[in-house]
């Protein structure tokens, strides 16, 4: 019988993100991964470390204050990795969401925040709206700012998992996984690295395949329940327009929010738009951006930002999301992680913010102790520091 307490599923930013509280825990943890660090959704992402203002359209009050306190822990812990930039939202005369709803919900964003000064908005001043990178000002009424965080998802990912090495994870990659068979003792995964066949043993299995989370099921003897779930897929472009100052937070004409910002793409700081939410058909594999979209996202910024005529998309790329399926609109349907147990021993997670991964892993640990017993405690993530430098 092997010594692994725990295998993980995936090396995104959920699969490093358990490696490294399990490895703090105590326990012996396997990472198999089949592509690379953060090769799923975990480098599609928008790149925000935030509280997500369009989620108290929503009600999810809870995910925002518990997103905004990992914020604020992830800008202590990961100060190169996770930085505040400036959030601007023009309200035009068009503009759906009226000043008022404007200030409500970045009022009650300072307070889920904990009112620190960091955490509170301004109205930009009518003089140094113009300043603002071109932005189009025919209509314009009020400008307001916020602070918010960003990221490079796949840095920190990988940062996660150099976090986790240190305390003792180990990461197979790629790897192919066979079968996952239960047996009385725990569970044998069976996969294949570099053709050579391998079995190993552990009493927990965490999968955390972003995407592919219901395709791993499969491979799982006996059969186990997964939850009905729907693939919402989102697009970003980047265009050769100069990175602007800050994050836009821009209304589109089907009343989505959607983000323009600086994003540095091949070594040069560019602009990246996003992002879109469709629903999504077939294997995780196949996904990518459609015409359509980025159709959709090139025209939302030049309705912006006119003056740059002659930009052209230089990237494009396409993640999914996982949400429950549920009868309300995609925009609506809870973002937060939904821990599974799809067989006694065998932790799923399902969807989850990027920026919640610390306080999602941390429960994953609550959740898989009672099987595991308690061991001796080697660190506690919100003190572990994140960089790539070593
Ligand atoms: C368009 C979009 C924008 C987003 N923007 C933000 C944002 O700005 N801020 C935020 O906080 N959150 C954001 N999110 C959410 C966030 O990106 C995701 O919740 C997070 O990245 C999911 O990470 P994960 O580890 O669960 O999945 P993934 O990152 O997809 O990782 C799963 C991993 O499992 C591996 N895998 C799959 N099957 C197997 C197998 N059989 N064997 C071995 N390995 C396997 C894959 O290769 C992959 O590396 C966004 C999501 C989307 C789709």
């Amino acid at each position: 019988m092997s010594d692994i307490d725990v295998i993980v599923i995936g090396a995104g930013i959920h699969g490093t993100g358990v490696a490294q509280a399990a490895s703090a825990a105590g326990y012996k943890v396997l990472v198999l991964e089949k592509n690379g660090i953060a090769a799923g959704t975990s480098s599609k992402s928008s790149k925000l470390v935030h509280g997500g203002l369009r989620y108290l359209e929503s009600a999810q009050f809870s995910l925002v204050r518990k997103s905004l306190k990992e914020r604020a822990i992830l800008c202590r812990l990961a100060p190169s990795l996770v930085k505040l930039r400036p959030f601007y939202i023009p309200i035009y005369k068009t503009t759906t969401r009226r000043p008022w709803q404007i200030r409500f919900g970045l009022s009650l964003y300072a307070v889920l925040g904990g009112l620190r000064k960091e955490n509170l908005f301004k109205r930009v001043r009518r003089e140094d709206i113009k300043k603002l990178d071109q932005l189009e000002q025919t209509n314009l009424q009020k400008v307001y700012q916020y602070n918010d965080g960003q990221t490079n998802d796949v840095k920190l990912t990988k940062a996660v998992m150099f976090s986790a090495k240190a305390l003792g994870a180990e990461l197979k990659c790629p790897v192919n996984i066979v079968s996952i068979v239960k047996g009385k003792m725990g569970f044998k995964v069976n996969y294949k690295e570099a053709d050579k066949e391998v079995s190993v043993q552990a009493k927990v299995i965490i999968n955390a395949a972003g995407p592919w989370v219901n395709e791993l099921h499969e491979l799982i003897n006996p059969k186990v329940n997964s939850l009905d779930v729907d693939l919402v897929q989102g697009t970003h472009i980047i265009i050769d327009a100069p990175a602007p100052s800050g994050i836009y937070y821009l209304e589109a004409e089907d009343n989505r929010a959607v983000f323009v910002m600086p994003y540095e793409f091949d070594g040069e700081l560019k602009t990246m738009i996003g992002t879109t939410e469709k629903l999504f058909q077939g294997k995780a594999d196949d996904v990518k951006p459609g015409e359509e979209e980025v159709e959709y996202l090139f025209n939302i910024y030049k309705s912006y930002f006119p003056e740059y005529k002659k930009v052209n998309v230089i990237h494009e790329f396409a993640g999914l999301r996982v949400l429950l399926k549920d009868n309300g609109t995609m925009f609506a349907r809870p973002r937060d992680t939904i821990l599974h147990w799809a067989m006694p021993g065998l932790l799923t997670l399902y969807g989850g913010k990027l920026t919640a991964y610390r306080s999602t892993s941390e429960l994953v640990i609550k959740k898989i102790k009672p099987l595991l017993g308690k061991k001796r405690r080697v660190a506690y993530t919100d003190q572990l520091y994140l960089s790539l430098d070593g």
